[in-house]
């Protein structure tokens, strides 16, 4: 581990001039100042949490061009359209380029006229790419998304692996490698391939501003209108869902329903993909339906929810989707709607994986975690962090947090479930489903029910205590937790799991985790959270509270931006942030001097936009 040098002086000057930002958050400045010195480093922060300006501040530091190496390509021209906003010399270079505009681009590189270079690694790495590079005066290279380069890890490309070369024929070059998501032996991965004598920043995982909320699915997508009707009018969010099929019909019934919903999936035309992204991209509150297909890299920093309406596969993958929302640090929701189906449907498509057992047996512990994580009554927030080895207390910003759930010790009705299950077998020497051992359980005499003679088993009518629902819900927690089983190649019939005779024997105990009916939290005075009670505040759960008049402000400001962004060809995000504006309408600036203070406004933009700004906040 090398040590690190005093900073160089000017990080500080170009965070607030270029940028206008006042401070540097968390790790930036430590691994800012050991790149600049010409250290490796693995910079691993969550999404939104600032990693772009760790290798971009030392690219300006540096003589020479920052080469970034990211698989994005759909997103470079984005990425290099923010830094010119701010008056920074950027190119891209990827297959969307024809020959002379990429030639134009090669030309500025090699004359140093460039301070950032955003390539994709196919092209970094052929004949060409390699030439441009010996001919050019290289600052750093950062290499985006560096998990890619994991084989183990699920966005595996091959082109990462072969991105060693970069320390073979420049080690004389800082290499910094950037990523939201790898756990330990990814890490290892990235060193390995990627860095010299590498040193690793790492964030904290807490995404403080997104709050975690699991609800009971009954009718999901009902449920999601409600959701974005109730809390999120008109605001940007992600819905994901498992099947191309459902994303399609779910984009359709929300647009039905008046919201700016699009479909988004790898099987759909690319022209009909890329005009989604765009709009998703560019617009103001669009909601973008999708399956795990798309969000990889989506910088939108206002995207304010994101919806589940099948549960990801692992918490990795939660943790990377929700990710996706708040990235401007201001208020945002991860929401998921959760039931039996889910647990089902998730290990179903492990069993019938053409993986390895190997494999098979890590995507079941995998699944399980995530399972534990939407069962839990605890604090989500502690969880999630938990399975990131980070240590947390209670968050006060999740659904169990804000609304204790009800647990009652329900080993005796477990009892009763599994040995319901047991007898019916028995008694017929076949399996049943859910619903006819609900049936017998609460004494039902269903047509299914005479014909099989099970109101003679034993434990016919004993569970008549408990609702429908109820049975529901202990059932799905016995199958989250391999007490019970659900053959879901035969009409998911039950079995009783290895661990269900210690429950049997009561040598283990089982809680039933109980909401008020209804799911859809109907906030109760007592416990509800602070200013979240209400309608209209919850309708912007999203923004802090803004008094009438400066919300009038704020959404003038937002229309010029919309019409600025427009004329431009840039995303609204692009020329401010939601969080800038707000500060703007809040604190009404009345010169350019006076804009200096605000938070996201840097001298370019200052000089670019500061006019306008003043006209919008003097017109009001
Ligand atoms: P990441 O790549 O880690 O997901 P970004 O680098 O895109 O995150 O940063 C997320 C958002 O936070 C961006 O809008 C960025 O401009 C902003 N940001 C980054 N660093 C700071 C800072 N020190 N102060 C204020 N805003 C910052
Ligand atoms: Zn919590």
């Amino acid at each position: 581990m090398s040590a690190t040098p005093p900073a160089p002086p000017d990080a500080e000057r170009l965070l607030q001039h270029v940028w206008g930002y006042p401070a540097f958050r968390g790790l930036q400045r430590e691994a800012i100042d050991h790149v600049s010195a010409g250290g490796d480093a693995l910079v691993l922060m969550p999404t939104g949490g600032g990693k772009s300006l760790c290798f971009q501040i030392p690219a300006l530091l540096r003589a020479g061009v920052g080469i970034v190496v990211s698989p994005l390509i759909a997103l470079m021209q984005d990425q290099v359209a923010a830094l010119r906003e701010l008056g920074l010399r950027a190119a891209f270079l990827n297959s969307t380029l024809d020959a002379e505009a990429a030639r134009t681009v090669q030309e500025q590189a090699r004359r140093g006229e460039l301070d950032l270079l955003y390539m994709a690694p196919e092209r970094l790495l052929s004949e060409s790419g390699q030439r441009l590079l010996e001919e050019c005066r290289i600052a750093l290279f950062a290499i985006d998304e560096a998990h890619c380069v994991s084989q183990w890890g699920h966005d595996f490309r091959p082109e990462y692996g072969q991105l060693a070369i970069l320390r073979e024929r420049w080690p004389e070059v800082p290499r910094v490698a950037l990523t939201a998501t790898a756990d330990v032996p990814t890490r290892r991965e990235i060193a390995e391939r990627l860095l010299l004598d590498g040193r690793a920043f790492i964030a904290s995982f807490d995404r403080p501003n997104i709050r975690y909320r699991v609800v009971e699915k009954r009718d999901g997508r009902a449920q999601l209108l409600q959701f974005i009707r109730g809390e999120h009018a008109g605001d940007c969010g992600v819905v994901y869902c498992l099947s191309r099929n459902t994303v399609e019909d779910v984009a359709a019934m929300l647009a039905g329903h008046g919201i700016r919903a699009l479909p988004y999936h790898a099987g759909l035309p690319a022209a009909t993909r890329s005009t989604h992204l765009r709009r998703f991209l560019d617009e103001d509150g669009i909601v973008m339906v999708a399956t795990i297909a798309f969000g990889m890299g989506i910088d939108k920093p206002d995207v304010r929810f994101v919806a589940h309406l099948d549960m990801p596969r692992s918490i990795e993958g939660y943790f990377q989707e929700t990710g996706r929302a708040g990235r401007d640090g201001l208020p945002a929701q991860a929401w998921m709607a959760y039931g039996l189906s889910d647990v089902v449907q998730q290990r179903r498509l492990i069993e019938l994986s053409e993986a390895d057992d190997a494999y098979k047996r890590l995507s079941g512990a995998k699944l399980d975690a995530m399972l534990a994580l939407a069962e839990a009554a605890d604090c989500r927030r502690v969880r999630l962090l938990a399975y990131f080895d980070e240590a947390g207390t209670a968050c006060g910003n999740c659904d169990n947090c804000l609304e204790p759930p009800d647990l009652i010790d329900a080993t005796e009705s477990a009892q009763k479930l599994l040995s319901t299950i047991y007898r019916c077998h028995q008694a017929s020497h076949t399996r049943f489903a859910a619903t006819h051992i609900i049936d017998v359980l609460r004494g039902k005499r269903s047509e299914k029910v005479d014909r099989h003679g099970h109101h003679a088993v034993s434990t016919f009518g004993i569970g008549a205590d408990l609702g429908e629902q109820d049975w529901r819900l202990l059932l799905r927690q016995l199958v989250a937790q391999h007490l019970v089983e659900v053959d879901a190649a035969h009409f998911n019939v039950l079995q009783l799991g290895e661990a269900s005779r210690e429950v049997l024997r009561g040598q283990r105990r089982v809680q039933l985790k109980r909401r008020e009916p209804g799911t859809e939290r109907k906030r109760r005075g007592t416990r509800g959270a602070a200013g979240a009670s209400g309608k209209s505040a919850a309708a912007r759960a999203a923004l802090p509270a803004l008094s009438a008049t400066d919300a009038a402000l704020f959404e003038r400001l937002r229309t010029w931006r919309a019409a600025t962004a427009r004329e431009h060809g840039v995303p609204a995000y692009v020329v401010f942030g939601d969080a800038t504006l707000q500060a703007i309408a809040v604190a009404r600036p009345n010169s350019l001097d006076a804009l200096r203070g605000i938070s996201g406004v840097g001298d370019t933009k200052r000089d670019r936009y500061g006019a306008a700004l003043l006209a919008c906040i003097a017109d009001d």
